[in-house]
């Protein structure tokens, strides 16, 4: 059995002067879970009709942002022609790879008319040998998402194999995103490779895992050793477990790029400055 390394809160994140998000990873007390190295949580938020939400183009290289959307309806544009629009339970996977400028934020429509935005946007790295590959977008729908019913509990395969399942997300690295939904009262175990860093982000309630009791928007940092954990809800639960390959290289990171060295870094600059990652 897994036991708990690390319980790590959430810290404020202000977006601008109304918005913000809950960020556990990177802050204070946790600099990376390799592969994982950025999550924040959006929401549940009510975004009022006519209110724009909105991230102005920018670049990434690197590593794979990642975006999971559980309420609302997100679009996102860049700088190859993609257009992608996701809606609540959908998966926006991106490769950032050697570089790439996109805009983020909500439909035309849901502005419009506005409503509940919830998500988590997390940054996945990328080993050296792949941090110059050529940028790809997927587009997740809930639909392809295979669901692992256990009891009455749901564990949904976004990325790599769980049990007899598959996630649909294309990695570059060995990585497995689980969302998983417990009801009040009712436990589930999670395997995960011994060896992997492996976490869960509670999304929402309350859970009982190894004698300690976590409330939400809680990082939880499991032990490598071992290769399962029993999560038990105290109240009605939704989680992000989050399980990888470290990535044991150094980490170099400015803003939207996260390389391996300061020289890699300010090539980076230079190239978008350059145009070199094209435009929207
Ligand atoms: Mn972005």
């Amino acid at each position: 059995m897994k036991t708990v390394k690390k319980i790590i809160p959430s810290e404020k994140k202000n977006l601008g002067p109304k918005q913000f998000v809950m960020s556990p990873l990177p802050n204070q007390w946790v600099e990376q879970i390799s592969p994982f190295i950025m999550l924040d949580h959006f929401g549940p938020n009510h975004i009022p009709a006519g209110e724009p939400f909105f991230v102005p183009p920018h670049p990434h290289r690197g590593f794979a942002p990642v975006t999971i959307l559980f309420d609302g309806e997100v679009e996102h544009k860049d700088s190859f022609g993609n257009i992608g629009r996701i809606k609540g339970g959908d998966v926006q996977w991106m490769t950032a790879g050697s570089g790439v400028v996109h805009s983020e934020g909500a439909t035309e429509s849901f502005s419009k008319t506005g409503g509940i935005l919830h998500l988590i946007q997390l940054w996945i790295n990328l080993p050296a040998a792949h941090k110059m590959t050529a940028p790809s977008y997927q587009d997740i729908k809930s639909e392809t998402i295979p669901v692992l019913q256990e009891g009455n509990s749901q564990v949904r395969v976004i990325a790599g194999a769980y049990k007899n399942l598959e996630g649909p997300a294309k990695t570059f690295s060995p990585v497995s995103l689980l969302h998983v939904i417990i009801p009040k009262g009712e436990e589930v175990n999670i395997e995960a490779a011994k060896g992997f860093n492996a976490s869960y982000y509670l999304i929402k309630g309350e859970t009982m895992v190894d004698d300690y009791e976590v409330p939400e928007q809680h990082l939880v940092w499991l032990s490598e050793e071992g290769n399962s954990i029993t999560i038990k809800a105290i109240r009605d639960t939704e989680l992000l477990f989050m399980a990888g390959e470290p990535i044991n290289e150094p980490l170099v990171s400015y803003g939207p790029f996260v390389m391996n060295s300061k020289t890699e870094i300010i090539q980076a600059i230079s190239d978008y400055e350059n145009g070199l990652m094209g435009s929207v």
